[in-house]
């Protein structure tokens, strides 16, 4: 066994207590019997609450300059020591949140959504609870982006975004998808009211006024929904909600199919 240098110091310092001690209480001894039997005693007082001084002044040097920086560095070095894991926990926590949100709108990112979307479906899949899902992509956005410059359209996906996160529910997963895409889980949802909630998207979308300079712009969505049909795959819902976007785009975009 390995024995510190810290433990040895304190080993040396309860010594020298001990010691201290022991010829300060015979000192004490030796003087009530040299009190009460008048003769002189075999160790003479003086002598033994000198070594007991010598001893306690051990203990305090001891202390002070052995024990005490050694206490005092195993301190500062814990400190350190918790700051260091504070900043990578911080650090871990920051890198997993960049890993999960689209940087731009705060969203989710698609990596995100595809993982809730298989973990939403196997939960799901015993409780016999509907799915629904949304897939949402904005109309002529390159126009928009060439008219007015990509850093309008930059804010225009941020107040899509919050348009999107203000009508979501709170398990409901908002995720960037894509460039001017995005998608919607929305768990425990009838089609009806994924319906519902796709409208209030589309109308709150189309009457965004995004303010830039003189002009006001406008932007419209179309959406496609589908509500899991309990048995078919992450992949084919997607595909089946895709294809209701494009639907929605083939009749005259700004709708829900
Ligand atoms: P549609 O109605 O058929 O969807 O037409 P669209 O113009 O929206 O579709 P298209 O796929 O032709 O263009 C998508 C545009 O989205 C092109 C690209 O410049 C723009 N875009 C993609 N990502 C970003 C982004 O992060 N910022 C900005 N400002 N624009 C983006
Ligand atoms: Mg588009
Ligand atoms: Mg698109």
């Amino acid at each position: 066994m390995r024995i510190h240098k810290a433990e040895v110091f304190f080993i040396f310092l309860m010594a020298f207590i001990a010691l201290a001690g022991t010829f300060s209480f015979m000192a004490h001894n030796s003087i009530v019997a040299a009190a009460t039997s008048g003769q002189p005693s075999f160790f003479p007082a003086r002598s033994l609450s000198f070594l007991g001084t010598i001893f306690c002044g051990l203990a305090a040097v001891c202390g002070m300059f052995l024990v005490y920086p050694v206490v005092r560095r195993g301190l500062t070095e814990q400190g350190e020591l918790q700051q260091l894991t504070e900043r990578l926990s911080a650090r871990s926590t920051n890198l997993e949140h960049a890993a999960t949100t689209d940087a731009l709108t705060g969203t989710f990112n698609r990596r995100y959504f595809d993982r809730a979307l298989a973990e939403y479906l196997k939960a799901f899949r015993d409780v016999g609870k509907p799915v629904g899902m949304m897939i949402l992509d904005l109309d002529h956005f390159k126009a928009i982006n060439d008219t007015h410059g990509h850093d309008v359209g930059d804010d225009a996906l941020r107040h899509v975004a919050a348009c999107l996160l203000e009508f979501a529910r709170y398990h409901d997963v908002v995720a960037r998808y894509g460039g001017e895409e995005f998608a919607v889980l929305s768990p425990n949802t009838t089609e009806r009211q994924l319906f519902a909630l796709a409208e209030r998207i589309r109308a709150a979308i189309a009457g965004l006024r995004i303010v830039h300079g003189d002009d006001h712009l406008r932007l419209t969505a179309s959406i496609g929904i589908a509500v899991w049909d309990g048995s078919e795959s992450c992949e084919d819902l997607y595909r089946r909600t895709d294809k209701q976007l494009y639907e929605a785009k083939r009749r005259g975009r700004d709708r829900v199919c």
